[in-house]
């Protein structure tokens, strides 16, 4: 397989796994890979994009 992207994936809190990207807009967003059996949260779905927490995204506002 060829990369065709910087695409890293990493764990988020809640357990899910997530291939992080950079999207359009330069935010960090992970497409989620694994649903961990513990997570409460519905927009984690196998499949989802969901914008990822860290700095990279925080606004000094
Ligand atoms: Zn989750």
């Amino acid at each position: 397989m060829r990369s065709m992207a910087e695409e890293i994936v990493k764990a988020l809190p809640c357990g899910c796994e997530a291939r992080t990207y950079r999207d359009f807009l330069g935010r960090v967003v992970g497409t989620i890979v694994t649903r961990s059996p513990t997570c409460q949260r519905s927009e984690h779905a196998l499949g989802q994009t969901v914008i990822m927490p860290g700095r990279e995204n925080a606004r000094p506002e």
